[in-house]
């Protein structure tokens, strides 16, 4: 019989795939995730997606960028530094570009380095592809709609009007795993579709609310999934996981009312433990 296309996430995978600190467990064996994002015209982006990354399972958070004051006003667990990410010291996971503006520098750096990367938001615009296919570790792209057809060189009404084909001509495009986020989030992996796929489906993630569309939502994402990714989860699996923690972790935090993208942040470790 021919594989399925979609695979929907269930609270079990989801539980199997989040990490558990077992006694010899310390930070650095936790995985130390780095954020590189945030700039002098968008600080809240980098506390964003701080506030997404102390939530999703990582030993340490590592910030790395122009907003290491408001970072650090709001998070002091967090090891900061004004210089770019080359200088910071060991990582095992990169989230750059929420936030990011223009400055193409960090998101080259972290491209340079031998650990998985995950790529959102400016950093999308800024990252060379051919530096991204290039990589030997894992690359996680987190594109919206408007952001992937800008990839693609469609109209967002094109990415809309076809998802599936959208996620999984970027994942082939660029050799990465692409989570193109929206109403209904999908996980695609660079096989997928292709004939020498690797038989895996597109993960659909069926959490979400409609109170996620809100400013800064996607970056507390960036941080939760970048987390997972430092805490040793293939690219597929810590992008699916952190989507579907997401969509619970809105719901619970709107519980239908508005909410801000912070509120969304606090409320990851009740939809982590709904999920446990
Ligand atoms: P961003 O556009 O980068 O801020 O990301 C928005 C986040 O909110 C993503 O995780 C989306 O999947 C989620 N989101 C946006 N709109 C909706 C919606 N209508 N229903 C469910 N989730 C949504
Ligand atoms: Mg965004």
């Amino acid at each position: 019989p021919a594989e399925p296309e979609l695979e929907a996430l269930q609270h079990a995978d989801v539980a199997r795939l989040l990490p558990v600190p077992g006694a010899e467990s310390d930070k650095y064996r936790r995985g130390v995730v780095g954020v590189a994002a945030g700039s002098a015209r968008y600080p809240g982006a980098a506390v964003l997606a701080v506030a997404g990354a102390l939530r999703g399972g990582a030993g340490a958070v590592r910030y790395a960028g122009p907003a290491a004051r408001d970072v650090i006003a709001r998070f002091p667990e967090t090891l900061v530094s004004d210089r770019g990410p080359k200088h910071a010291g060991r990582v095992q996971a990169w989230v750059v570009g929420p936030g990011a503006g223009d400055d193409a520098g960090p998101v080259a750096e972290v491209l340079a380095a031998d650990v998985p990367v995950l790529i959102d938001a400016d950093g999308l615009r800024l990252a060379d592809a051919s530096a991204v296919r290039a990589r030997s570790a894992p690359t996680l792209l987190t594109p919206h709609a408007g952001e992937a057809a800008a990839l693609l060189g469609v109209e967002r009404e094109e990415v809309e009007a076809g998802r599936l084909a959208a996620a999984r001509e970027l994942a082939a495009r660029y050799g990465a795993t692409v989570l193109l986020k929206g109403s209904t989030t999908l996980v695609a992996d660079p096989g997928n579709g292709s004939a020498d796929g690797k038989g895996t489906a597109v993960r659909v993630n069926p959490t979400g609310t409609s109170w996620l569309a809100t400013a800064g939502s996607g970056d507390v994402l960036s941080g939760l999934a970048g987390s997972l990714l430092a805490a040793g989860l293939p690219a597929r699996d810590a992008g699916s996981a952190a989507a579907y923690l997401h969509g619970l972790a809105g719901r619970r935090a709107a519980d239908g009312a508005p909410v801000g993208a912070h509120d969304v942040a606090e409320a990851i470790p009740g939809a982590w433990r709904d999920v446990t």
